[in-house]
């Protein structure tokens, strides 16, 4: 298995740590090296994640993962600055989910490019959330951003997780970055409000036929911030089948949502992180799905 080198790690201590992460022995944000890349870095704050792609002609940065952190953008550009004193030239937002993408303004003031796919666009204009900062520049099916001799590949392939998450991929290092729609070893969050059931699948499918042998997520993978795999994507896929099948029977008993709701299980996940708190969100989900045909 790969690992992830520590280049750096920045710890700020205040006060009593959040039991979140003091249970887990972790600083609060932190900055590593992709072990087997010259220039891929994620950059960790709180429990989401973002890459960023270092070149001689400056910086690719994914995400500002700023939400509910005012001073989140700006340690995220302070990060970067501690491995390159190149500008960053581009901010790419993975979808339109503001626990991931508030918080670029630090980047735009230091003249960031930010791109996303056109749905991203659409879903802000009408929030104007002040924390927010818009894309600059849209896209509808794939892009490839080229910088300093790397090249990373934007494609949009239907709605998943959102109608705006796109896949991002590196084909010199067979690395992709995609947010929230594959977790790692995780059952899905708590997110699903505008979660695809079906698309997600086709999506998952396609994603598999890629390539690609590793992946960054949107939150650290468990256990211990690892990269995922194909095996992963396929785990997700499953997972997504059987609780698709299980609520199938339900819906069309008519039992949702209460009962159908209660009665939802799905023993074989039942040890994985996150069961418990995703478990309700994904019966509502499939809920509306299967017993009410949205
Ligand atoms: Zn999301």
């Amino acid at each position: 298995m790969k690992k992830v080198l520590l280049v750096s790690v920045s710890t700020l201590i205040v006060g009593l740590a959040s039991p979140a992460w003091s249970q887990e022995q972790r600083p609060p944000f932190e900055t590593k090296k992709v072990d087997g890349t010259d220039n891929v870095y994620i950059f960790r704050n709180g429990n989401h994640q973002a890459m960023f792609i270092v070149t001689n002609d400056g910086v690719i940065a994914t995400d500002p993962i700023a939400y509910g952190r005012p001073t989140g953008g700006q340690t995220y550009l302070d990060e970067i600055k501690k491995v390159t004193d190149k500008p960053v030239k581009y901010v790419i937002y993975s979808h339109h989910h503001f626990d991931h993408i508030a918080g670029g303004k630090a980047f735009k003031d230091a003249g960031a490019q930010f791109i996303a796919h056109r749905k991203v666009k659409e879903r802000l204009e009408p929030l104007a959330d002040p924390n927010t900062v818009l894309p600059d520049e849209v896209f509808d099916s794939e892009k490839t951003v080229t910088l300093g001799g790397t090249a990373l590949e934007l494609r949009y392939l239907g709605p998943n997780h959102s109608d705006s998450t796109i896949v991002m991929r590196l084909p010199r290092e067979k690395i992709m970055f995609i947010v929230d729609t594959i977790p790692v070893g995780t059952v899905p969050g708590r997110g699903m409000i505008d979660f695809y059931p079906a698309e997600t699948e086709q999506f998952i499918k396609k994603v598999l036929a890629m390539d690609w042998e590793r992946l960054i997520p949107g939150h650290p993978g468990q256990p211990n911030g690892r990269l995922g795999t194909k095996k992963d994507a396929e785990d997700q896929l499953a997972l997504l089948q059987d609780a698709s099948a299980e609520m199938k029977k339900l819906g069309q008993e008519g039992k949702c949502w209460d009962a159908a709701e209660k009665e939802f299980k799905l023993p074989k996940y039942a040890n994985w992180p996150g069961y418990e708190q995703g478990l309700p969100f994904i019966a509502r989900r499939y809920c509306g799905y299967w017993g009410r045909g949205t």
